[in-house]
């Protein structure tokens, strides 16, 4: 059921979607769904010079792996279509002819070069150029030039249309996580709306599309909180009622100060971008969360708690779980830091609290992309065997001796546990395993123990030996599973060729 709670996710398309660009995105459905709203997905590509062709399918991509896909969007179209701004172009100018007609906007002539100009002309003198209230007269423009002049600029078709910036208004505004946030208009700057190529800015196509589209509440990064001011005079300057702002924290590296950004990810080893992304200029492919063996649901937890807190002591959250608990109340106004090893736990986390059965379903393609065979039967197997013991699906088949014999051996428990004995132990224990009629971990086990009781073997006598040659390892998961899963056979041949392989361990003591 809709009502009149609409949100949107106005993401440009100039390369890969952020983790903080999922994080609002996020916050943005979880509002929409609680309250039994709209989640709009608008792409904002009209900075033609920016614009990154595989990045709409991209950002699609991403909320789609995320299961927070758009109740209107370009691909799913409700009745406040289009839902690109390209496709909008149309009908910004009138908007902007609008402001011209009540003196909130004005035509421009200036070049590029002569505001360079002024720029480097007001730096040498430890100024700052702004376009504004008090350079405005000084330059080329409908306030400053007579009307003959204009209209034959006009027609010669270079210009622009800028936003007659008050020079002394207060801007105060409500934001429904900072509270009160008052801005002074004489420092800003008479922004452009109109380019010299027809197509809108930022600023205007984004208030004309949230009032046509009748989105009641604006939920996007901190970053846009300068531009906030400009866009309620824009409201103002149209006389449309302008809809209620909350600007989210930024997302901060695991240490030190700034931004969590792209370079962060690469120097830590962590993702930043929910699915891996091949550059198309630099050719370089950047990490995923899901190519990372992320479950969809643990990343979501983990951008739930980058800036949200339940106002308990919960951390885990389903999808579900959030839409009812979420409110922006409860949104931090301060950056949230982010920490890797707190996203892995998140996965670990999730792992555990999904059944047993899909995680099986789940390992078979990895499996068989490592070119081993099993069947789901043995993915379960994998999994009880193994699911306490990672953080990371993927972690249960880089367990390659589940699948083939060991070529290498753990030289530390080869120097410390492998005497001169341990040979003859575990031909000994061969000797009675191998008359075991049904090879289950179970009984593995109870013959292990009768052996070492029978021979007053200790466990370290015996344990360590027994799976560095059936793993190569010093550790692992029980060795009885082990040795189940591989089988009798396999399990023979393991001892045999180790057993071989060992007598040059205890040459070497
Ligand atoms: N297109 C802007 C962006 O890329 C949207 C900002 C907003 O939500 O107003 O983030």
């Amino acid at each position: 059921m809709s009502n009149s709670i609409r949100v949107r996710f106005a993401p440009s398309p100039t390369g890969p979607l952020h983790m903080g660009g999922v994080r609002t995105a996020l916050y943005n459905y979880l509002f929409a769904k609680k309250a039994g709203g709209t989640f709009v997905l608008r792409i904002e590509d009209t900075d033609q010079t920016r614009y990154v062709a595989n990045a709409e399918k991209y950002i699609m991509d991403s909320l789609k792996w995320c299961g927070i896909s758009p109740d209107e969007s370009p691909e799913n179209p409700g009745t406040f279509g289009p839902y690109r701004q390209s496709e909008r172009k149309a009908m910004y100018m009138k908007y902007a002819l609008e402001l011209i007609e009540k003196r909130w906007a004005y035509y421009a002539f200036d070049s590029a070069e002569s505001i360079a100009e002024k720029r480097n002309a007001a730096e040498k003198t430890g100024q700052t150029f702004q376009y504004d209230a008090t350079s405005r007269k000084q330059m080329k423009n409908s306030e400053s030039l007579p009307t003959d002049e204009v209209e034959k600029l006009k027609s010669e078709g270079n210009w622009v249309i800028r936003f007659k910036m008050p020079d002394d208004v207060t801007v105060k505004f409500q934001d429904l996580i900072r509270g009160e946030v008052q801005f002074e208009s004489k420092l800003l700057d008479d922004k452009v709306l109109i380019k010299a190529d027809g197509m809108p800015t930022y600023h205007l196509a984004n208030i004309v599309d949230d009032h046509l589209m009748d989105i009641s509440h604006v939920i996007r990064g901190e970053e846009w909180l300068p531009s906030a001011p400009l866009h309620h005079l824009l409201y103002q300057a149209f006389g449309w009622t302008a809809p209620k702002f909350a600007h989210l924290p930024l997302i901060l590296k695991p240490t030190g100060n700034g931004k969590l950004s792209k370079r962060d990810g690469q120097k830590g080893g962590f993702p930043v971008f929910p699915l891996a992304y091949q550059d198309e200029k630099t050719g370089e492919t950047l990490n995923g969360y899901r190519e990372n063996g992320y479950l969809p649901e643990a990343f979501l937890n983990m951008l739930l708690m980058l800036g949200w807190n339940p106002g308990t002591e919960q951390e885990l959250f389903g999808l579900e779980e959030a839409v009812q608990a979420f409110s922006l109340k409860r949104v931090v106004k301060s950056g949230a830091r982010f920490n890797p090893e707190k996203a892995a736990w998140f996965n670990e986390q999730h792992l555990r609290g999904t059944s047993r059965n899909a995680l099986a379903e789940a390992l078979l393609p990895g499996i068989e992309l490592k070119g081993y065979k099993a069947d789901i039967a043995k993915a379960k197997e994998m999994v009880n065997m193994l699911l306490d013991r990672v953080q990371f699906l993927h972690e249960m088949i880089d367990a390659s001796y589940l699948f083939q014999a060991p070529t290498e051996f753990d030289a530390k428990t080869k120097k410390k546990k492998w005497k001169e004995h341990t040979s003859e132990i575990i031909t000994g224990l061969w000797n009675s395993l191998s008359e075991i009629p049904d090879w289950t971990a179970e009984n593995i086990e109870t013959t292990f123990k009768g052996y070492m009781e029978e021979k007053e073997l200790g466990f370290g006598q015996i344990l360590p030996g027994f799976r560095l040659l059936l793993t190569g390892l010093g550790g692992g998961p029980s060795v009885f599973e082990i040795a189940a899963f591989i089988g009798k056979e396999e399990t023979e041949t393991r001892i045999n060729n180790g057993l071989e392989i060992a007598k040059e361990w205890v040459e070497c003591m």
